[in-house]
């Protein structure tokens, strides 16, 4: 191999996007393998099942993409995708209803298809000298140093024409290959074991239909919460480009998924708690595509950083490290996340050589998946028939539930009340993965929404506590739930400063 740093990322998918464009900054020359064709104009990939189904990316993914990709939001707006900023949002739950309109302050998200997001980021990078994609090109496994403990780069198998196999040599190899990765195989192969991963088995079904929008109806986004104790799903109206407007049903649990059945699908969305405002906004809308179904039977998160002999000039990220329950729109937050974490070692890699870089890297992964997968796991965990399980402890489980349902509570009657969105907003911050767990689940918060005159929400909250005493609250609230330790740049510390006024 030359002197020249090259590293190779496998898949094509959002992770691998951002992922590539990062090592831009590090490496002389970034290979994307990935195994589909790309289609010219935005368009679903057989690789990635997934992309029928609306994305939406959180604040803390935006801005991390905004970053490596400046402008990328209002290119997609330009393309015909929603800006927040021009949309109303309402919130349902079982604590009444909420609408709100962004504040033009706020951050800007595109609302818009997973293809076109995906074709806006690989054509941005595609124009990049020091990055190449290979297509139709499978990667099916490891190429090893004589000692074996550093990965040198990947075998490959063409997929069309004469299946042509070649290695490819690298010395940073990035597993973005997603929920279908073939990683632990290839570990295996090499002789690693890999410790058991920590599994949610959340049993969950997702329904998608699309529609046309007739006539002229406004932006909305709506958001229908879930109450698994009701066996009432959750619900997502969200507009996206060309006029088109999408509706995801959804339930975790295994019970009943949502129907794939027009009629039946038409009618579960009367039960949801949007339901009579979905109702009415789909008489303007006329029937596109689907439903179709999506059912995922368990999240799983690898634990690679526990491997004392994890090889070095490798790396996993995105969902082939770890996949989440998509109603709560995390996994493309997480892999920027994880995107922008190997970035900062890398950084500092060039200040100070660390022997140990890619463990490193992966027990920082580690912290900053923790917050994502904890609420993830908490909300769905609300299911009946959802478990968590592998030699892993989730802390914290009942007393965030019923903490969280307190503190809903109390945002909705605040925002209805009082129209103060304060609480609310706090909420949306942290399940935005902006806002760190630690600072919502703390005594002076706790102070603030205990205050419901002995509804069922508080009385369950302080039998979980089981302390009475407000000075206890602290060390309480520390022996029960995780640590969460975050690392957070400038960026978002500005940010979150930004937010305290509000907050406070
Ligand atoms: C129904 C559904 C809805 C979702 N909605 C949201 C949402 O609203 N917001 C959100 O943030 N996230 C959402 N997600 C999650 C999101 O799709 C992923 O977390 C995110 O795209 C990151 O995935 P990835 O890039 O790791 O994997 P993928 O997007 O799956 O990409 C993997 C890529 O690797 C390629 N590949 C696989 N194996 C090989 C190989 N051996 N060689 C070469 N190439 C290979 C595949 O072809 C594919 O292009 C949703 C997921 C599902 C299932």
């Amino acid at each position: 191999m030359s002197d020249m740093k090259k590293a190779i990322v496998i898949g094509a998918g959002i992770a691998g996007l951002i992922t590539a464009r990062m090592l831009a900054d590090y490496y002389d020359e970034v290979c994307v393998i990935e195994r589909d064709e790309f289609p010219l104009d935005p368009d679903n990939r057989q690789g990635v099942p997934q992309s029928f189904h609306p994305h939406r990316v959180q604040p803390r993914g935006a801005l991390i993409m905004e970053h490596y990709f400046p402008g990328y939001n209002d290119e997609l707006i330009q393309m015909g995708a929603i800006s927040s900023h021009d949309e109303q949002f309402q919130i349902a739950n079982r604590y009444g209803t909420l609408v709100n309109k962004e504040d033009s302050s706020s951050f800007k998200i595109a609302s818009c298809s997973r293809a076109l997001l995906e074709c806006v980021l690989r054509k941005r990078i595609q124009n990049m000298p020091q990055i190449g994609f290979l297509t139709s090109k499978e990667v099916t496994g490891l190429i090893v140093s004589d000692d074996e403990r550093a990965v040198t780069g990947v075998y490959t198998k063409e997929r069309s024409g004469e299946k042509k196999e070649e290695q490819i040599p690298a010395n940073m190899v990035i597993d973005a290959s997603g929920r279908s990765s073939k990683i632990i195989r290839w570990l295996n192969k090499i002789g690693l074991t890999v410790p058991e991963p920590e599994v949610l088995k959340v049993s969950l079904g997702y329904s998608t239909r699309y529609y046309k929008i007739k006539g002229f109806i406004p932006n909305e986004w709506v958001m229908s919460d879930s109450d698994p104790e009701r066996g009432i799903r959750a619900g997502i109206f969200t507009r996206i480009e060309d006029d088109i407007v999408g509706l995801i049903l959804f339930n975790a649990g295994g019970d009943e998924y949502p129907s794939t059945q027009p009629e039946e699908f038409q009618e579960q969305i009367k039960h949801l708690f949007a339901g009579d405002k979905i109702v009415g906004l789909m008489e303007r809308l006329e029937p596109l595509q689907g439903p179709r179904g999506y059912r995922i039977s368990e999240s799983v998160r690898q634990h690679f950083e526990l491997m004392e002999n994890w090889p070095s000039g490798l790396l996993v990220l995105g969902d082939a490290l770890c996949g989440f329950d998509p109603i709560h729109g995390q996994g493309i937050t997480v892999a920027a996340i994880e995107a922008e974490t190997i970035g900062k070692c890398l950084e500092e890699q060039r200040i100070q050589h660390e022997p140990q870089f890619e463990r490193k890297a992966l027990q920082r992964m580690q912290q900053a998946i923790e917050p994502a997968w904890w609420l993830s796991s908490v909300a769905d965990m609300r299911w009946k028939g959802v478990e968590h399980g592998g030699p892993y402890e989730l802390k914290g489980v009942t007393f965030g539930q019923k903490y969280i349902n307190l503190f809903t509570k109390q945002a909705m009657k605040k925002a209805d009340q009082e129209k103060d969105n304060q609480l609310f907003f706090m909420q949306f911050m942290m399940n935005a993965l902006i806002l760190p767990p630690s600072e919502y689940f703390k005594k002076e918060v706790l102070d603030m929404i205990l205050d419901d005159n002995g509804s069922e929400e508080e009385m369950e909250l302080r039998a979980e506590l089981g302390v009475h005493d407000p000075d206890l609250f602290q060390q309480k609230l520390d022996e029960t739930l995780p640590i969460f330790e975050l690392e957070y740049d400038e960026q978002i510390k500005q940010l979150l400063e930004s937010l305290q006024p509000a907050m406070s």
